[in-house]
């Protein structure tokens, strides 16, 4: 490996879960920086998502596309991702300007990527610029070096994917010895071929004895990553994990690990029971409460879904002996993988690989085009992780142009072949092409919200209709928001979950407000209020995991017993007492939650504020797609027509309102369902401090001590 440019360091000491340095890469002049954080910078941005949204508002401008060379890729754990007492650590963040959306977008991964960077002795990596050709970053804690080499090649096949090309190259660094002290980040040549390229994060696991992946998979951060001629990032440090992450008070945080320790091991068995199955159960969930995407989230429902239940991948794939943490110390160990597949499609076809997931996403994406065959699925996960393509935004536009051949948007002739639900084989190919950006595979990597112009313009080109209409049509199954693809949940029926979508900052990714299950399995917050208020305070706690660097499963998804108890026992109070046991513990401060709440309500505006200058922070940005709000079309209506109707009489005013033709109820069903949207809108815009255009309010940028100049030129802009 070629040396381009190499610094020596003195490695910063973590103390109280931050090192308060951060690594700066310019890749224009192959520049490295370490640069000093002040204290105050920590308490007011806190962790991983913190820093990145601090300094894409200080260092990006309004005009900063992901190709811009200002744009950041900033990777970046928080004070709490490095602790094996304590479970579900080891996350960080990857935050940039999307490809997708235009604005800030973060996306959670696990591994052992960030407590090494850690450990190296930065809290975050921050990359601007565009190098002229491909580039390795080597962080060598062990060493104190820090060195960008020429990428090197391992011959066309392996260079063209992302976890063999990380594989050979950690190889390679350690002279053939795969170790737990060594970790990389990499994507393959997908990623350069769709908006929607992921970073995959490549780790040791010595139970399964093979390297393991987790991804960061939404926004096309890997895209940018290769854009700016960055292959991949390969971190080493031989410090012990136990005291690497340096708490304040270690004996506290060992008593709120061992106390949630003792929660996931008692709970999980009896509720979701993730350890055992891994996220896969939620199939037989959402297909029971007709929640899983079918035909691009035409129907949640359907007879062959049991082939693709949780069991299924447990006796043909999954190994039941092994504990699958991603990171160490975490008992709820919902990780699961394969050993041995062999590749049947593809040009990798007869290989035998390890395939790490698949995750409920993953399947369900693939339900999205009509499928449901394991070992089709299984193919699917490996493809897209090998290629660097985000499963759910590769599904997701892979249905919408399934829909446009299903409706007549498309033809065969536009496509080349025919892009039929539950075609194998057609599906299989979108998949290469897009990886290969050829043919129909190039709109597809666009994703879905360019995809619909291409779309209409052909259509319109060819029967000569109109463009304002083709595109009306279009949006109603387009399935993104902002420019982001939704992610696996049908929301029709739960208008929390609606709101949970439309107002991610992001895009419609479930991890700033997953209220699905809570609204729709569980019926937690029936009423209006309800769901406005948990659309307030679901997305301030989830986004802080993402803030500090943990996962939030063992939070989410494992209640505590004594939560029945509590006034609103969805929010599992006594399980997030431990975290601010934990955080306070960790830095030395004593923590609440609402000081947790406080935190991540300062991120959560100036990420809006970004948006805003991106100009993507509008209320028009909220509008969802009218399926996302019911059945778009009389098809998906007539599908349950009985539970529609029933519905309509139970909301409709007078009973004599009730229409006669299913078509007229379809109608009035639709004109409810878009009504008590925008009513949400309103009452949650009220009660984050935005005026009803969902900009914030002067007062509520003061009460976080953010209306700054820029800040303040801001809401003049939009009339505050
Ligand atoms: S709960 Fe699952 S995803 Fe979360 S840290 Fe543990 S193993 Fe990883």
């Amino acid at each position: 490996m070629k040396t381009l440019n190499s610094i020596r360091y003195e490695v910063a000491p973590v103390c109280g879960g931050y090192t308060d340095q951060v690594l700066e890469l310019d890749l224009s002049s192959l520049a490295i920086s370490t640069i000093d954080v002040e204290p105050v910078y920590r308490r007011t941005y806190v962790g991983g998502r913190g820093y990145a949204i601090k300094m894409i508002w200080d260092q990006t401008n309004k005009e900063t596309r992901y190709d811009s060379p200002e744009n950041i890729l900033v990777m970046a754990s928080g004070p709490l991702g490095n602790e094996p007492r304590f479970p579900g650590t080891g996350k960080f963040v990857v935050a940039t300007i999307s490809p997708l959306t235009d604005t800030f977008i973060d996306s959670n991964i696990g591994g052992h990527f960030a407590p090494l960077l850690k450990m190296c002795g930065f809290d975050a990596l921050a990359i601007k610029g565009i190098s002229r050709e491909e580039v390795v970053l080597i962080v060598d804690g062990d060493e104190g070096t820090i060195a960008i080499t020429e990428a090197p090649s391992f011959g066309k096949d392996i260079d063209a994917g992302g976890l063999r090309y990380g594989e050979a190259l950690i190889r390679e660094f350690t002279g053939g010895q795969f170790t737990e002290n060594v970790a990389a980040v990499t994507t393959g040549n997908g990623a350069l071929n769709a908006r929607f390229g992921i970073i995959n994060s490549l780790f040791y696991d010595r139970r399964r004895r093979r390297m393991r992946s987790k991804q960061a998979g939404r926004g096309g951060t890997g895209t940018v990553m290769r854009f700016k001629g960055l292959r991949a990032v390969l971190v080493r440090s031989s410090l012990p994990r136990v005291q690497a992450n340096n708490p304040i008070d270690k004996q506290s945080v060992q008593e709120a690990g061992a106390k949630l320790k003792k929660v996931i091991s008692q709970q999980d068995p009896q509720q979701l029971n993730l350890g055992a199955w891994g996220t896969p159960v939620l199939v037989e969930y959402m297909n029971k409460f007709h929640l899983l995407p079918i035909n691009n989230y035409q129907y949640g429902n359907h007879t062959d879904a049991a082939r693709i239940f949780a069991d299924v991948f447990l006796e043909r794939y999954f190994e039941r002996k092994v504990p699958d943490g991603c990171y160490m110390g975490c008992n709820l160990a919902c990780a699961k993988g394969a050993e041995n597949v062999i590749l049947t499609r593809g040009p990798r076809a007869g290989e035998k690989v390890g395939i790490d997931g698949p995750e409920y996403e993953t399947l369900a994406a693939v339900t999205c085009q009509g499928i449901f065959d394991p070992p089709y699925i299984m193919e699917y996960n490996w493809y897209c992780d090998e290629y660097g393509l985000d499963t759910i935004s590769m599904g997701v536009t892979a249905g919408f142009l399934m829909e446009c051949f299903q409706r007549g948007y498309l033809s065969a002739q536009d496509i080349g072949y025919e892009l039929a639900w539950g075609n194998i084989d057609a599906a299989d190919r979108l998949l290469h092409e897009t990886a290969e950006g050829r043919g129909i595979g190039k709109i597809c990597g666009q994703g879905v919200y360019r995809a619909k112009h291409w779309v209409a313009e052909r259509y319109t080109a060819r029967t000569k209709a109109s463009m304002a209409e083709t595109m009306t049509e279009l949006n109603k199954f387009g399935m993104e928001v902002k420019g982001l693809e939704f992610s696996m949940y049908i929301c029709k029926e739960s208008l929390a979950q609606q709101g949970g979508y439309g107002f991610s900052l992001k895009g419609p990714q479930h991890d700033e407000a997953w209220l699905i299950f809570i609204d729709q399995v569980h019926n937690e917050i029936p009423t209006f209020e309800m769901k406005a208020q948990a659309l307030k305070w679901f997305p301030l706690v989830r986004t802080w995991f993402n803030a500090v660097g943990l996962c939030k499963l063992p939070w989410i998804d494992v209640r505590h017993p004594a939560a029945a108890d509590t006034d609103n026992p969805s929010q599992n109070q006594p399980t997030l007492q431990y975290y601010a046991q934990y955080y306070g513990a960790t830095i030395g401060e004593k923590k609440s939650v609402q000081d947790i709440l406080d935190d991540s309500e300062r991120l959560h505006l100036l990420q809006k504020m970004i948006n805003l200058r991106q100009g993507k922070g509008t209320r028009a940005f909220d509008r969802i797609p009218l399926r996302a709000m019911g059945p778009a079309y009389f098809n998906e209506y007539q599908s349950r027509s009985d539970y529609y109707d029933e519905w309509l009489k139970e909301h409709l005013e007078e009973e004599k309102d009730f229409p006669l033709s299913p078509e007229e109820r379809h109608q009035a069903l639709l004109k409810l369902r878009q009504d008590a949207y925008q009513r949400l809108c309103d009452e949650v815009y009220k009660a984050k401090g935005y005026n009803s255009m969902a900009v914030p309010l002067r007062k509520t940028l003061e009460r976080f001590d953010l209306l700054d100049e820029k800040a303040e030129a801001l809401l003049q802009a939009y009339g505050v």
